[in-house]
């Protein structure tokens, strides 16, 4: 591994409004080029002109990276969001979630889960078997930073999530976050969905059953999501929110990739 890798981060906001942002570690001849493309990110591809974009860049201890792989990828085809929240009901009680935390955690996010039903920049901890959050901020919640694909990996996890019709940008930073947030201490399961009005697909993760993609999670025009992270009552919040927001965490191994299947009920 190269022992002189960056951390880049990227936020792009307007009227203190978050648009958009992204995560890179990247060696340092790579610094320059990876900011133009968070930077084009920012100005072309956040739906609205930001008013404030920030970049920071930071060296990394080579011995403080994690190495982590990939969670396994699966697909389920739903006839509608309805049914999407059923099954993401079903694979988090599977995961070990408790069917109240389920189904809070579900109806928080239908609802906006930042204060007044608005979109939080980061996720809900919750506590997986009473539903309880426990962010300590209901509005930032709970950022996971300083995490990417391993160089040397990269083109092959490309390749492999375009051939399987996962090409956009979004899955891979999906994937790499949640594959940052399982390897987390205390994570049962995570569910998400996106914020943007015309991306209906959402994700739920677990340590056993990987990255579980469901086609439909809310209704498209819908302008709420988010991210719910559920916790073992166990968990210790300092620790696990220092880990998920300054670790910095590489994946440098692939995970299966499954064709998507038809879920009926
Ligand atoms: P996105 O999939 O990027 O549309 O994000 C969906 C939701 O996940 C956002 O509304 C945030 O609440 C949350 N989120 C986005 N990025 C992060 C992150 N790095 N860490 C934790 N939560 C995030």
């Amino acid at each position: 591994m190269d022992s002189r890798l960056i951390s880049l981060r990227m936020r792009a906001s307007l009227c203190g409004h978050h648009l958009c942002g992204a995560e890179r570690i990247v060696a340092e001849g790579e610094v320059v080029a990876a900011t133009t493309t968070m930077v084009t990110r920012a100005m072309q591809g956040a739906g609205a002109l930001p008013d404030e974009v920030h970049c920071s860049l930071e060296r990394l201890d080579p011995a403080s990276i994690r190495l982590v792989s990939l969670p396994d990828v699966a697909t389920f085809e739903v006839s509608d969001w309805q049914s999407g929240r059923r099954l993401a009901k079903q694979l988090l009680t599977r995961a070990g979630v408790s069917l109240e935390a389920a189904s809070f955690a579900l109806d928080l996010l239908a609802a906006g889960p930042g204060p007044d039903g608005t979109v939080m920049r980061g996720a809900v901890i919750m506590n997986a078997r009473t539903g309880e959050r426990l962010e300590t901020d209901a509005g930032r919640g709970v950022r996971v930073s300083r995490m990417d694909l391993e160089a040397s990996v990269r083109p092959a996890i490309e390749s492999m999530l375009a051939a399987a019709g996962l090409g956009h940008h979004r899955v891979a930073e999906a994937l790499v976050l949640a594959a940052k947030v399982l390897s987390a201490p205390g994570i049962v399961a995570e569910v998400c969905w996106s914020d943007d009005p015309a991306y209906t697909t959402g994700y739920v993760a677990d340590p056993q059953y990987g990255y579980q993609r469901i086609a439909a999670l809310k209704e498209s025009g819908d302008l709420r999501g988010g991210r719910v992270f559920f916790v073992d009552p166990e968990t210790t919040l300092d620790t696990l929110g220092d880990y998920l927001e300054f670790r910095p965490v590489l994946c440098n191994a692939l995970g299966r990739i499954s064709p998507p299947t038809f879920w009926s009920e």
